[in-house]
């Protein structure tokens, strides 16, 4: 017998649940991609993803993952030689930084280690020692997913203008554009990447790089960008196929827009709003579980978690051994740990992380929850009781959000 037959839940940070309106639309005969309605699409889907990231600067769209946003960033911002400045609070952030060093940039890096949001008073004290301004980029990672921190970008926008600092201000929201809240605008960013398959409930495969007007500014002073990756035809198209530098990513195209509807009809608001109270479930009963045993939330701070990822540790081999558990007997996969340990390593099987952006509703939380509560009870695994109820006590509104 298994009790794991039924709908299953890939409960990992990304790539995440598809919708059945996004899998429905996507399911189609190729179209024609030089007259007719994909054309016509293509164009709404414009203002709809400027609202997303709340801007009103331009995106362009490329046919990449995540890392190919990281590179089309920089590509369009940064000559050989530049410096830019990471604080990097876990592995997303190091990796960017990887790409930055690869594109031959001066990276210079603020390490937060693994269980803590960026320091602001670093960053100014880095930008103040900066006195020529040579810096020219701070890339930051609003939820680091390996972690998942949820840093202060409007802080950091706020450290940028009371120096004085000139430097471009560019987030990493791959985990947390339609999860956690984001200004683009509001915040003063730059530079905005995301990828689909996250909070956009997308397969994985598109990747967006939205852009304020000091950044397409910066793109005058650096002399050759790669064509593929030079954002200035994608964002403002004479021809169609400018938009993806050849052919678009068709079925994604359809995808994107029953997604992009999904998120107009819920609205960015409550989309924020229900992640915050899932998260705040999800919080409440690990922090019950781990009143007693081995169960920590990797980061203690209620203030820097992120409403769309939950990284724990538990200790090897339970990280594994849990993970296993939940998928064989209730068909929830639950994510690694990343970049905690090296894969290897004994203590690699002591971590794990709950994926909970984009399309997760109260159910699917609460189903979660009860199979890894059933897990912990079934491997013998020491832990508080009751959290399962105080999960439900959140959702159901019987606590008062802190
Ligand atoms: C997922 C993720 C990435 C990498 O995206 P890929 O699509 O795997 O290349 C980068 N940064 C953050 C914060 C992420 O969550």
């Amino acid at each position: 017998m298994s009790l794991a037959n039924g709908r299953a839940y890939l409960a990992i940070p990304g790539p995440s649940v598809m919708p059945e309106e996004v899998l429905r639309a996507m399911h189609r005969s190729a179209p024609n991609i030089y007259e007719g309605e994909l054309i016509e699409m293509t164009a709404g889907l414009i203002p709809d993803l400027r609202a997303v990231a709340r801007t009103a600067g331009r995106v362009a769209i490329y046919i990449c993952n995540g890392h190919g946003t990281w590179e089309a960033a920089l590509a369009n911002t940064m000559a050989q030689g530049d410096r830019v400045l990471v604080p990097a609070t876990g592995r997303f952030g190091h990796g960017w930084a990887d790409v930055a060093r690869g594109q031959g940039l001066n990276v210079e890096m603020l390490d937060f280690g693994k269980r803590d949001a960026l320091d602001l008073g670093r960053v100014e004290a880095a930008l103040r020692a900066d006195t020529d301004h040579t810096i020219r980029a701070v890339l930051a990672t609003h939820v680091d997913t390996s972690t998942s921190v949820r840093n202060d970008i409007n802080g950091l926008r706020s450290v940028l203008d009371a120096t004085g600092h000139p430097a471009l201000l560019m987030a990493d929201c791959i985990a947390s554009l339609a999860c956690d809240r984001f200004e683009m605008d509001a915040w003063g960013v730059d530079v905005t990447i995301s990828a689909s398959q996250k909070g956009l409930m997308v397969p994985p495969g598109l990747g967006f790089v939205w852009f304020s007007e000091k950044a397409a500014e910066a793109r005058k002073r650096i002399g050759a960008v790669p064509r593929y990756w030079d954002w200035t035809h994608r964002a403002e198209p004479e021809m169609f196929y400018q938009y993806f530098g050849g052919t678009a990513p068709t079925h994604h195209l359809y995808g994107l827009r029953a997604a992009l509807d999904l998120i107009k009809a819920e609205g960015i608001e409550a989309i924020w709003d229900r992640h915050e109270v899932l998260a705040r479930a999800i919080w409440a009963a690990c922090e019950t579980w781990g009143a007693t045993g081995p169960l920590e939330m990797n980061i203690a701070d209620r203030g820097f978690r992120s409403h769309a990822v939950t990284a724990l540790r538990i200790g090897a081999p339970h990280g594994s051994d849990l993970r296993q558990w939940v998928q064989d007997h209730a068909g929830v996969t639950l994510g690694i740990g990343l970049g905690m340990a090296e894969p290897g390593d004994p203590a690699w099987h002591g971590f794990f992380r709950i994926g909970h952006m984009g399309h997760v509703n109260a159910h699917m939380i609460l189903g979660a929850l009860g199979a890894i509560e059933a897990g912990l009870c079934a491997l013998d695994i020491p832990h508080g009781s009751g959290g399962l109820s105080r999960a439900a006590e959140v959702i159901a509104g019987c606590v008062s959000r802190p």
